[in-house]
């Protein structure tokens, strides 16, 4: 058992990294919420694999819970399932000393860090992420968030979890496309702030990708590490957590430009990190050969590196509308050497289609 501790200012908390068992989540419980009260929120995939062992944990320990469950998927992070949501929340009864406990991946702990941040305003909130996405990035940071038929995540707050629990046994379910989309999100580790972990993923990447409980253990602990380190210095974006969006810039656009179909969030950021280090290559900041390392390795994990069929102005519209943006100028989290990246906004706008269109 892995156990990392993140000290935020709002709410210092811990990640607890663990081998198929549930048992530590009631000790871990006991030291970080205010009654025996409990809010499940999953959806329909979820449910049936995990949420019999924790009900009948939650129960042999006389702690009073509802499960809600939800459709999969990001249409359920609307202000309509909210609504549904918070009404169930009141019919469940829960009060300000109740927790919310989020069972599932990305769109789950969302949703559900949504309504804990809401609810009566604000009540316990326990993340126990079953994606590899959400238990290296989303389910640490307190990014909590609905969206808008407009906009992705524009409705929502910072809202620190009081425990985060996983379970990297829950992987084995995943289905081995959203496995490969969070390679993305960790590879992206190595590239903005430890070079020795990419090189360690590299060498491990076999292992990883047939989902060794050892290896994955290192580095999930080592990505929630690096992640946990970068939003203790800056929690609300401010300064440096913006580092944290390489290969987002593109990565987003991307999505928004084929419509949020053609490629889950892991995919983008593959291509968003490609053809921003090519950009990054082109403005001499980086070599070739970091391009062609970062290639290899996204290949490696049947990630997708070359962008095909989407026209380069249709890209550039969409990152216009980024809400990183800073005063009218597009931001990039540009590479600039091993392990090290730095925020760019002035970037030509021809360079930019040549680049895209390569
Ligand atoms: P993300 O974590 O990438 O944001 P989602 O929350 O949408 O993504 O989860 C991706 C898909 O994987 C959803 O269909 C969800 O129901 C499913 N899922 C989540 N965790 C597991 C798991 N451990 N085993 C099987 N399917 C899972
Ligand atoms: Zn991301």
């Amino acid at each position: 058992m892995e156990k990392i501790y993140v000290n935020t200012g709002s709410r210092p908390y811990y990640i607890y990294i663990i081998e198929n068992n549930w048992e530590p989540l009631i000790t871990a419980l006991s030291s970080c919420v205010k009654s025996k009260k409990f809010f499940v929120i999953c959806d329909e995939n979820v449910y049936p694999l995990y949420y019999p062992t924790l009900d009948k944990l939650l129960t042999k320990h006389e702690y009073e819970h509802n499960v809600v469950v939800i459709p999969p998927g990001e249409s359920s992070k609307s202000l309509e399932c909210a609504n549904y949501l918070y009404t169930e929340a009141l019919n469940a009864h829960l009060d300000r000393q109740s927790t919310i406990i989020a069972l599932g991946g990305g769109v789950v702990g969302d949703i559900s860090g949504f309504i804990a941040a809401t609810y009566m305003r604000g009540i316990g909130f326990i993340q126990i992420p079953t994606t590899l996405l959400a238990q290296i990035d989303s389910s640490i940071g307190g990014k909590v968030a609905v969206n808008h038929p407009a906009a992705k995540n524009i409705i929502g707050s910072f809202y620190q979890p009081n425990l985060v629990y996983i379970n990297v046994n829950t992987l084995n379910t995943l289905p081995k496309r959203e496995f490969v989309g969070g390679m993305a999100e960790l590879i992206k580790y190595g590239y903005i702030w430890d070079i020795e972990f990419l090189n360690w993923i590299e060498k491990n990447i076999d292992s990883i990708l047939s989902l060794n409980t050892n290896t994955l253990i290192h580095a999930i602990r080592r990505a929630c590490e690096i992640k946990s380190h970068i939003v203790e210095r800056d929690e609300k974006e401010e300064g440096l957590r913006v580092i944290l969006n390489f290969g987002h810039t593109i990565g987003h656009a991307i999505e928004a430009a084929t419509n949020y179909k053609t490629y889950i969030h892991g995919e983008a950021i593959a291509l968003g990190m490609v053809y921003e280090a090519k950009l990054a290559n082109r403005l001499s900041l980086i070599e070739q050969t970091y391009v062609y390392r970062l290639i290899q390795l996204l290949e490696k994990c049947s990630l997708p590196t070359k962008l095909s069929g989407i026209d380069s102005s249709l890209l550039i519209d969409k990152m216009s509308l980024d809400k990183k943006n800073r005063g009218g100028n597009i931001i990039f989290i540009l590479p600039t050497g091993a392990g090290a990246v730095d925020l760019y906004t002035d970037i030509d706008n021809t360079l930019l289609h040549e680049v895209l269109s390569t």
